[in-house]
């Protein structure tokens, strides 16, 4: 009976050291891990949202790169780490096509992390090393299946947007690329802008600024309607490919269990961030725009990841795509 009642006084203590640890967070900085490279577009997102949540949180948000693997290598560290909120997770689709597309995961992308919410939907753009020779998409789509054999297409490895969106391409226009993969696309533009590799489809948050360099030769945007800080590239519907469009959802997140508390002053954080003016006006000269504030919480993130992976398993399974 004593002993029951020193583990209910033991627990409530418990109880309320976390409770008041909650309402302390953060003390300490925080580190946002990014599953790419740095310097590529999900890392881009990651730096813009970290430091305008590192304002309203009186604490620094450290971006740490992770890459490897499509974004899992990164995923399968958050799914480890402690959940006191001082590990958050930036990453996209790619978390919902992940478990259909890898044959073994150490994680769930549905149970082992707590949503944190929706951050911003980016266009993708074909682009090309500057001396290639197809002058626009249509002569793009012949180049490339007159060619297939020596064509190469630059990826973020299996489970990317850029992959995804290459394979799309593929298997609508017929054609087998040699694919090279890369632990970002930050590397694989480096490698685009010297010409050690031919093609690629990657957010414009990564393109962008290259297309208006000229650097780069860009054929077409993956929406529906003309990106307006590129207003002179074509869809790629227009372009030659009806129909053909691919947009990235970026979400945040949290490992699985992180405090009620903590993930509301989160949330509430990266609502602040993607009403911030210059997060709105950064994000507008890269070609996207911040969720509506609804969005940017953990039912929507959390109902859209789970609509995500049923929407996409039954696709990449009938595709046969597969990695180890
Ligand atoms: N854009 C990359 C992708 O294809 C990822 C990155 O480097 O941020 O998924």
């Amino acid at each position: 009976m004593m002993l029951k009642f020193a583990q209910f006084l033991m627990s409530l203590t418990i109880l309320g050291w976390s409770a008041a640890n909650a309402q302390d967070y953060p003390t300490r900085p925080i580190t946002m891990i990014v599953p790419f490279s740095a310097g590529g577009p999900t890392d881009t997102v990651a730096r813009l949202i970290a430091q305008s949540m590192g304002t309203t949180l009186k604490q620094q948000i450290v971006v740490e790169n992770v890459p490897g693997a499509g974004g899992t290598i990164g995923a399968t560290k958050v799914a480890k780490a402690k959940p006191d909120g001082y590990t958050l997770f930036l990453h996209h689709i790619g978390h919902a096509t992940a478990p259909a597309l890898y044959r073994k995961l150490a994680y769930n992308a549905l149970e082992d992390f707590e949503p944190i919410g929706l951050v911003t939907d980016v266009p993708m753009t074909f682009v090309a090393k500057s001396n290639f020779a197809p002058k626009d998409f249509k002569e793009l789509i012949n180049h490339v299946k007159a060619n297939k054999d020596k064509v190469t297409l630059a990826n973020a490895g299996v489970g990317s947007a850029s992959h995804l969106c290459g394979l799309l391409f593929m298997s609508t226009i017929e054609a087998d690329l040699t694919t090279v993969p890369y632990k970002g696309t930050s590397p694989a533009m480096t490698d685009l802008l010297g010409g050690q590799v031919d093609m690629m489809c990657d957010q414009t948050t990564n393109t962008t600024s290259q297309i208006k360099a000229n650097k780069i030769k860009v054929y077409c945007v993956t929406t529906p309607k003309r990106v307006p800080s590129l207003p002179d590239v074509p869809t790629c519907g227009e372009a030659g490919l009806p129909k053909f469009e691919v947009g990235v959802w970026h979400g945040l997140y949290a490992p699985k269990g992180t405090p009620k508390p903590v993930m509301d002053k989160l949330a509430s954080a990266l609502q602040a961030a993607l009403k911030e003016a210059t997060v709105k006006s950064r994000m507008a000269e890269l070609g996207t725009e911040p969720v509506a504030q609804d969005k940017a919480t953990p039912e929507a993130l959390r109902a859209h990841l789970k609509a995500e992976v049923d929407k996409w398993s039954p696709i990449i399974k009938k595709a046969g795509v597969y990695a180890d």
